[in-house]
């Protein structure tokens, strides 16, 4: 009798993604957990991030534009595909050894399948360059968000090389990510996937021999809060 009663009850499951959510193998524009955002938020036609990410962004821009600070996004959610467009593009226009060319796409841009612009919890602000955050309002921009994006769960994976960060992309100021989710899928990630699940684009065989499950997709900077 109490056999049967437990075989019925239903536990609540932690929260789970599939392998195609980790390696970006989804179409944003189609999945229930997206949304489009408004034009106000973005220079995009088109752009996505989860529903609770948006959220937590949208009272984000609420309180930076009362400081008179306009965040804009410049790019959100990309899947696998489109990664493989821009990395084989790259492959293709860089001369040199193939290992080298690898490692120096792997500077700036992500090896299809390990970019956190896959998972929908990341995004790029106002515009792709360290530079344009050292001054004027760039800079104003970037002050505010070390002040306030980690109060509404943001935060920067990719700061300059530090005691909590030793290797992994450079430093990367416009790029920004939503913590309470992106460390689930971080986790996750780092259970599901293995390097055989990386291919089907130009130097795959790279993904292995660079190791970059270890030194990219977790080479990010650890929670600002957590920093002793
Ligand atoms: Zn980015």
């Amino acid at each position: 009798m109490i056999l049967s009663s437990w075989a019925n009850f239903s536990f609540k499951e932690p929260p789970s993604y599939t392998k195609a959510d980790l390696l970006g193998d989804i179409d944003p524009t189609r999945h229930h957990d997206f949304k489009k955002l408004r034009s106000k938020y973005t220079t995009k036609e088109s752009a996505y991030l989860r529903d609770e990410v948006y959220d937590a962004f949208k009272e984000m821009w609420k309180a930076a534009e009362k400081d008179d600070i306009s965040l804009i996004i410049v790019s959100a959610t990309r899947n696998r595909s489109y990664q493989s467009g821009i990395w084989n593009r790259k492959w293709n226009s860089f001369a040199g050894e193939e290992n080298s060319r690898a490692e120096r796409i792997l500077q700036y841009s992500s090896m299809p399948g390990t970019s956190r612009h896959h998972w929908g919890t990341d995004f790029d602000l106002n515009a792709l360059e360290n530079s344009y955050f050292t001054s004027g309002e760039g800079l104003k921009i970037y002050n505010w968000l070390i002040a306030n994006a980690a109060e509404f769960g943001f935060y920067q994976p990719y700061i300059a090389f530090n005691n909590y960060r030793e290797q992994g992309y450079r430093e990367e100021k416009w790029h920004w990510s939503y913590y309470p989710l992106a460390s689930k899928f971080q986790r996750a990630y780092n259970h599901l996937v293995e390097y055989g699940d990386l291919n089907g684009f130009q130097g795959d065989e790279y993904a292995e021999k660079l190791q970059v499950i270890d030194t990219y997709v977790n080479g990010v900077d650890s929670w600002p809060k957590n920093h002793d």
